[in-house]
């Protein structure tokens, strides 16, 4: 098998990844600002994030993963203008910085676990990690890591400490007309459009803080060899990657969004102070459009949720689906027929997990046509994560099996699943144990709320939505019965 290709930002090419440490990975994704919940565009993010680490285990590699939660430090632009995005909406809500990232941590987790993305672990407190460690981290429990690495850029030369903050010099660290490594952009092109912040302390408009100063009305504050304030943002993928991963990592990802001001600042903040390349491969994923080509984002107003979808009684793997069905170097456009063709995929693989007989799930070997597809499978997912060209393997394989009547091939199915994250074999427990999945049990009870109601248009609704989701509803004289559409004989 060919080994695992990679599109690297760096270089602008795919190139064959290979670990600094044979066997092992270490790999740093931008987290969440927790703020406000997620939308659907930011989860694609982080499907694109587990589908990479699933991908770098399939291949064999121990991947030890690392992603902040930025819960200080983001202002409302991504350079140094703006309000603190946490402590704005804290003042909104009348609660405190702590309570707001709490909240949408809390639900940042729960969307994540509907959609099957694996988190690392949260890092413990004031912990003192022996790298490469994975981590879920916190900005604000890494500030005595983020102190220390700007320590280090002040003494090499490559910071400055004013009244207002401790900035970074970037004109010094580019050298004139330098262009930024991933961006390949002069600092006037990287902010052509933008209002810079002119603060009378920086030496260049181009220069952002690393620590900001004398900012009485911060609600979050820490005493530093500079005195009290505030990290900036670019500041902590440094310090945290750094601590948890070591000075150089293998793989750094974010979106592409992410290219022109916070990664190329990670880089020089990084650089400046190790004096090491910072990581060798940038993997960036597209964004989710809306069917008229705009990007979801927070700023041009309300974008939808995990919830929204969830309303509308579709799966939440049916989303995951969806992202895995576009390269994730490709724009994915969002509607909710997109993510209901997605669906009924996903419900063509589920219902053949849930009918699996016997004899196939006995067997030990496979039958010896699926190895063909085994191969075709592992082929598409290294060529830069072509998931959309595995996923039509998967359901080829399938087709095969009820073409020829063989379901022997569970074993590879169940492998290319650790892949893809559907949990086929969960669905097939369910239907052992004869347990209904989660979301079907609410849509049931809510149908059941509504006949006692007397509501028949609302249990209708809830009954099509059940059926949706691929099972049937039979009102008896002794109660509901729901059951998978087709039960295994
Ligand atoms: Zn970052």
């Amino acid at each position: 098998m060919k080994p695992l290709q990679i599109y690297n930002s760096l270089i602008r090419a795919v190139e064959e990844f290979v670990p600094l440490t044979p066997g092992v990975v270490t790999f740093y994704s931008c987290g969440p600002t927790v703020y406000l919940p997620q939308h659907l565009g930011n989860m694609r993010a982080y499907v694109f994030v587990d589908t990479l680490k699933r991908a770098l285990r399939f291949n064999g590699y121990d991947v030890r993963h690392v992603m902040n939660i930025t819960d200080v430090g983001h202002l409302t632009s991504d350079a140094d203008a703006g309000e603190d995005k946490i402590e704005k909406t804290a003042r909104a809500q009348g609660k405190s910085p702590l309570e707001v990232a709490d909240f949408y941590i809390a639900q940042f987790k729960r969307d994540c676990a509907a959609l099957n993305i694996e988190l690392p672990s949260d890092a413990p407190a004031g912990d003192h990690p022996a790298p490469p460690q994975s981590a879920l981290c916190r900005a604000t429990g890494n500030i005595d890591a983020m102190i220390a690495v700007i320590t280090r850029i002040l003494a090499n030369g490559h910071g400055y400490v004013t009244p207002s903050g401790v900035y970074f010099d970037v004109e010094k660290w580019r050298g004139p007309g330098g262009r930024g490594r991933l961006a390949r952009q002069s600092l006037a092109e990287q902010h052509a459009g933008q209002r810079l912040e002119h603060s009378a302390d920086k030496k260049s408009p181009h220069d952002f803080a690393l620590w900001v100063l004398n900012q009485p009305h911060h609600l979050m504050q820490w005493d530093s060899p500079w005195g009290r304030g505030y990290p900036g943002w670019h500041i902590e993928c440094s310090a945290m990657s750094m601590k948890y991963l070591g000075e150089t990592l293998d793989i750094h990802s974010g979106g592409l969004d992410h290219i022109p001001v916070h990664h190329e600042n990670e880089i020089a903040q990084s650089e400046s102070a190790t004096g090491h390349p910072f990581a060798r491969y940038f993997v960036h994923n597209a964004f989710l459009v809306g069917m008229e080509g705009a990007k979801i984002s927070k700023s041009a107003g309300r974008f939808p949720v995990l919830a929204d979808l969830i309303a509308a009684g579709i799966n939440p793997l049916a989303f995951r689906m969806l992202c895995l069905g576009a390269k994730y170097r490709s724009e994915l456009a969002f509607s909710l027929e997109s993510v209901r063709a997605a669906q009924s995929n996903l419900d063509y693989l589920n219902e053949f997990a849930r009918n699996l007989n016997e004899s196939a799930l006995a067997s030990e070997q496979d039958s010896a046509w699926a190895q063909e597809y085994a191969e075709r499978f592992h082929q598409a997912l290294n060529h830069d994560l072509n998931t959309p060209q595995a996923m039509a393997v998967v359901l080829e394989m399938v087709a095969q099996a009820y073409r020829l009547h063989d379901q022997r091939i569970w074993q590879t199915l169940r492998r290319f699943d650790q892949m893809l994250g559907l949990d086929l074999a969960k669905r097939l427990d369910e239907v052992r144990a004869g347990v209904l999945p989660p979301e079907v049990s609410r849509l049931v009870s809510e149908r059941e709320k509504a006949r006692a109601d007397k509501n028949f248009a609302r249990s209708d609704e809830l009954r099509a939505l059940i059926e949706a989701m691929d099972y049937v509803v039979k009102d008896t004289k002794t109660g509901v019965v729901v059951m998978p559409r087709r039960v295994a004989t």
